[in-house]
């Protein structure tokens, strides 16, 4: 009988190693948790004793016995042997309860309010000795002890531990509580398989798993909770290590399908290049070159394309369409709006006319017989190249021969995401661009599954965009300038504030500035385009602008990426200090775009407040998105940046991305290094990383992976 067919076809993944059972089992198993304290463990993200591991000390409590108080500076927690003295019952109702006590030095009070007497008698019986430990300090010129910590009988005292780990806390979670826990979880803690490479293990004198979160639980001293202590160091190594082996895998997936080799013959592409205005620059022949390179190697392309605004990645993704169509293949391009695929058709129309490419659109509002028609061309294969809206990758629409999908504009299409676009044709390559720089501190734990190419080149001849903040007080002034401006024939952006999340406020304040600005302007002379407006009227908003027929376009932030009218010359934004920086760099880069000085103003209601200051004024100090990009990152934090949730990235609860990135480098060479031979783990160090994933709850993205 054939046994082995029914297990083999069981994901590796989906068994738990044994020895993590009890890390992964009820939390009310341990010492001290019953369900109330499980709920409020819960509230601090501690839902299994595994959690528990990962919440480390930070701080500690010296309870090393000293002689005599006066050796103490005060208030101070210290640790005294002392001989009971007087009690004083509280004798007026309200008052505390006091017991006086002398240690080798000195004397003080113990202070309890609320307390039994039976019950202190019982604990403190005058004459005797005891050990006390708690926080001292002088109230009324007298030292005293409120509520002690510990209050032990001499044989009691190993009880006490010398250095006390404090941990972050929650409500209805008391030190005693997590410590208790903690240390019932420890007992738990089996040795593991080594999971790191074992030259980086010498090399970074890194302890043992165990060992390793043993001594992160039981620091000697400050130096002990520093992030670079070993054993700290070693389990935020392992964080990242899980976290970049599972982009890894995923890489490794998609590069495992066998791609399309693409290979094509230039000739479209050389008669685009020869009917451009302008020549390529040195960036974007290099990523050009990189990506038809890549796309020629038989393997899937995964790759992204990091541009700042302006650098010109249209053309970038054009060409390597064009390559695809050479090779007789299909390619679309997805942007995440209707007016960005609509100025993509545009643009690029009279460039496919050139190299004679069928290019076609399609978004949600193509009519129902016109969208028969589309998808029935695309299935035959006679459109080439189709550009839109997340619309053309519904279930319905077909391709013919697809071989490259490029997604334009995204800054936040996480490792889920590009998975499932992954499914959507048989090893199509996959080109993500997106205009927001991340930080390079940020790059491995976003981009880790992808390779990366880089336009750090602007087109030549951009004059820099003068910036100028300018308070709400002077809003006369700027539309007198304004209209100066418009008579000299320059075009103008006017961006209104974000009064709240709703789309319907947005609106209302756009256009209410339309109203006014075509009362100073001159109805003629201004449009509007909000995301609530019938589809007509944008479209023939932007259209109006972009041909020169407009000289004034209000918007909300739906224009805020990717739109390209190279005459417009001045971008105004009102209660710029709703922004955030990020949006702000992508507004801005609507202009500066043509041959013309271009001004951004950004307007504010005074007083600003210091995020929002700091955040303007980066704005007027540099147009680098790197640089912008490094300014946003130590103003919000990463999670924040990057949209946790979206971008896939696991909340860390050791390592820190930001000061730790070196740390992160190690880990991706490493897991790319593992994954490069031995794709499907099952080396003895693939079999201990499997460990170190369902440790580090990796295992439900992974098994995302091994479905499709
Ligand atoms: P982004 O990277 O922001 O998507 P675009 O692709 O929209 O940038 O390009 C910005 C502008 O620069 C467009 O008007 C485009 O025609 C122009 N452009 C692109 N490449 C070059 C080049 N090599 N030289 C001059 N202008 C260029
Ligand atoms: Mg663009």
């Amino acid at each position: 009988m054939h046994l082995s067919a029914p297990w083999g076809d069981i994901d590796p993944m989906s068994r738990r190693p044994e020895t993590l059972f009890p890390l992964f089992a009820d939390l009310k198993g341990l010492g001290g948790v019953g369900p109330r304290v499980a709920e409020n463990f819960a509230k601090m993200d501690v839902e299994k004793p595994r959690d528990l591991l990962f919440t480390l000390p930070h701080n500690i409590i010296d309870r090393k016995l000293i002689d005599t108080i006066n050796q103490a500076q005060l208030p101070n927690v210290v640790t005294v042997q002392v001989t009971v003295g007087l009690h004083q019952p509280n004798a007026i109702k309200g008052r505390p309860y006091r017991v006086m006590v002398e240690d080798a030095g000195a004397s003080f009070q113990l202070v309890f309010f609320h307390a039994r007497e039976d019950w202190l008698r019982k604990q403190l019986p005058a004459g005797q000795k005891r050990i006390v430990s708690g926080k001292l300090e002088v109230f009324d010129g007298l030292a005293q002890m409120v509520h002690p910590d510990y209050i032990l009988r001499i044989d009691e005292a190993d009880e006490l531990p010398q250095i006390e780990p404090i941990y972050p806390l929650t409500a209805g979670i008391t030190q005693k509580i997590i410590h208790k826990a903690t240390l019932s979880t420890l007992e738990r803690v089996r040795g593991l398989p080594e999971w790191i490479e074992s030259s980086v293990l010498k090399e970074n004198k890194w302890p043992a798993w165990h060992d390793a979160i043993r001594t992160a639980h039981a620091p000697q001293s400050v130096n002990d909770l520093s992030s670079t202590a070993k054993a700290r160091e070693r389990l935020a190594y392992d964080e990242f290590l899980a976290h970049q082996t599972t982009l890894s895998l995923a890489r490794s997936k998609t590069r495992r399908a066998k791609g399309f080799t693409t290979i094509g013959t230039g000739m479209m592409r050389n008669k685009v290049l020869a009917a451009l205005p302008y020549k390529l620059t040195g960036a974007q022949s290099r990523c050009i070159g990189e990506i038809t390179d890549d796309m020629a190697s038989g393997k899937r392309m995964n790759r992204l394309l990091q541009g700042d605004v302006g650098s010109g990645k249209t053309l970038v993704a054009f060409m390597a369409l064009l390559a695809t169509v050479e090779a007789g293949g299909q390619g679309v391009m997805m942007a995440p709006t209707e007016i960005l695929a609509r100025q993509h058709l545009a643009g690029l129309q009279p460039l496919a006319e050139q190299a004679g490419v069928v290019l076609e659109i399609l978004t949600g509002r193509d009519k129902a017989s016109e969208r028969k028609a589309k998808l029935q061309a695309l299935s035959k294969g006679d459109i080439e190249i189709l550009v839109g809206t997340h619309a053309v990758f519904q279930k319905d629409v077909v391709f013919n021969r697809l071989r490259l999908a490029i997604v334009d504009e995204q800054h936040r299409f996480g490792v889920r995401q590009r998975m499932d676009l992954g499914a959507k044709g048989k090893a199509v390559d996959i080109l993500v661009m997106t205009a927001t720089p991340i930080p390079r501190s940020l790059e491995l734990a976003h981009y880790g599954d992808m390779d990366v190419s880089i336009l750090d080149e602007k087109p030549p001849g951009r004059i820099p965009v003068e910036t100028v903040l300018v308070s709400n007080a002077r809003m006369d002034q700027v539309v007198a300038r304004l209209k100066a401006a418009i008579a000299e024939g320059r075009q103008a952006y006017w961006v209104c504030p974000l009064v709240e999340e709703s789309e319907v406020v947005d609106f209302a304040a756009a256009e209410d500035r339309y109203r006014s600005l075509r009362l100073a302007l001159g109805d003629e002379n201004v449009g509007l385009v909000h995301g609530q407006m019938p589809r007509a009227d944008k479209d023939a908003a932007m259209v109006a602008f972009s041909g020169g027929k407009i000289a004034v376009l209000v918007a909300t932030t739906v224009i805020e990426v990717g739109v390209d009218v190279p005459n417009a010359s001045i971008m105004v934004v009102e209660q710029a200090e709703h922004f955030g920086l990020a949006q702000l760099h992508q507004l801005r880069g609507r202009v500066g775009r043509g041959t013309e000085a271009s001004t951004c103003l950004l307007m504010y209601a005074p007083p600003l407040g210091k995020t929002a200051e700091r955040r303007l004024t980066v704005m007027r100090e540099t147009e680098d998105g790197f640089i912008i990009a490094e300014e946003d990152l130590k103003l919000r934090g990463a999670g924040d940046l990057l949209g946790t949730a979206q971008s896939g990235l696991p909340r860390f609860r050791i390592a820190d991305l930001e000061s730790q990135t070196a740390l992160m480098k190690i880990a991706h060479d490493d897991a790319r290094m593992l994954i490069n031979v031995d794709p499907s783990l099952k080396s003895p160090r693939g079999e201990a990383m499997r460990t170190l994933l369902f440790l580090m709850e990796q295992d439900k993205v992974i098994r995302l992976l091994s479905v499709g």
